[in-house]
């Protein structure tokens, strides 16, 4: 029997895009003699579309408004065997979604609500790992009500981590709202950005020196593995949204070039942390590695990575020996494995 799987993809965030560009290439990669699949586009309202306007939302790349309130239609996920939710920050890979197809009973690919919650919010991330030993930047938290009512408690969190500092939306993704903040004066500006953005903004202390920027893929549930490490390499101050999105100006290298020793200490940690958030499927876990002082920094772990044929979680299993139609068709395994 062919299994019935249910491919959400579009959504509420700001990486509405990236979402429909990921789920063409699993659209076409599930092999169609185990899977039948449907997709399904959430409108930016967060409305799901119907077939047709699905059709034409993967198509075009933008989602039209129109479709069903999320409880309505979510009904309706009954039948499937399961969920790919192939969604990407808020309202998508926070926890949200999760919720409501663990109160359906439909299972999913991916972590559960608690995994994909504590790992989207970027300060609930740094508190979880500092408390499993793992490296990361200096950092502090502020919340929107303390920055229109104590404004100064805030410069003082940031002038005690030091310039030049990053100024990040806690939930959020694909660099939107993140400034790098190279002096005083500038500090206001970014975070009246990243609170427009969010109720909860981190500054963090930046790594001592431009850092290399490794990345790795996890994969599995309760005995994960770790693929090779990757790198990005860029010609930019750091990697935002453009540099992210612009054909041509990042580049991958698969494997980093790094010292065995270095790449399995990246390889372990990445695995720490995945249990110590209590991932499940897959995640991309990013490090900064600071080259001049061999410090190896854990600086984010993504629950829904960006998953086109080009993108680095899917590159970096290929290096690994699992082509991208056996990734996916892995994740659905995984996604009805009993834990
Ligand atoms: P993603 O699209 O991977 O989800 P994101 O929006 O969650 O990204 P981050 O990875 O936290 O954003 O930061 C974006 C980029 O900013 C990093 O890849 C790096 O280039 C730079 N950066 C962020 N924090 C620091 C830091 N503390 N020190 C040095 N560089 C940093
Ligand atoms: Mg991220
Ligand atoms: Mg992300
Ligand atoms: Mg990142």
């Amino acid at each position: 029997m062919k299994k019935r799987i249910l491919l959400l993809a579009g959504g509420q965030s700001g990486e509405h895009e990236v979402s429909l560009m990921s789920a063409r290439s699993v659209l076409s990669a599930l092999p169609r003699d185990q899977f039948d699949v449907t997709p399904v586009v959430i409108s930016k309202q967060g409305r799901w579309l119907p077939p047709t306007e699905t059709q034409r939302a993967l198509e075009s790349g933008e989602a039209p408004t129109g479709g069903d309130l999320v409880l309505h239609r979510a009904a309706s996920a009954e039948g499937y065997d399961a969920v790919f939710p192939l969604l990407h920050g808020p309202m998508g890979e926070d926890g949200t979604v999760q919720g409501l197809l663990t109160l359906a009973g439909i299972p999913f690919v991916g972590s559960g609500v608690l995994g994909s919650a504590v790992s989207m919010d970027k300060v609930m991330t740094k508190q979880v790992l500092a408390s499993a030993g793992i490296p990361q930047v200096a950092w502090a938290l502020a919340v929107r009500r303390e920055w229109q009512t104590q404004p100064d408690t805030v410069r003082e969190r940031a002038a005690a981590l030091g310039y030049p500092l990053f100024v990040k939306p806690a939930n959020l993704g694909s660099s939107v709202g993140i400034s790098k903040v190279a002096r005083p004066e500038d500090l206001d500006g970014a975070l009246t950005l990243a609170f427009s953005l969010d109720r909860r903004v981190i500054l963090e202390a930046m790594t001592a020196h431009k850092p290399r920027e490794v990345e790795v893929g996890i994969l599995g549930n309760d005995a994960p593995i770790a693929s090779p490490v990757g790198e990005l390499r860029f010609d930019a101050d750091f990697y935002d949204y453009e540099t992210k999105y612009t054909e041509g100006r990042a580049s991958m290298h698969i494997p980093a070039p790094l010292s065995a020793e270095v790449a399995e200490q990246i390889r372990t940690l990445a695995l720490r942390a995945f249990r110590a958030l209590d991932c499940a499927g897959l995640a991309r876990v990013d490090f900064f590695y600071v080259e001049e002082t061999g410090e190896l920094l854990l600086n984010e772990v993504n629950t829904m990575p960006g998953f086109t044929t080009t993108s680095m979680y899917p590159k970096l299993f290929e290096a690994a020996g699992l082509n991208y139609s056996a990734l996916v068709t892995r994740l659905v395994e995984l996604a009805l494995e009993d834990r």
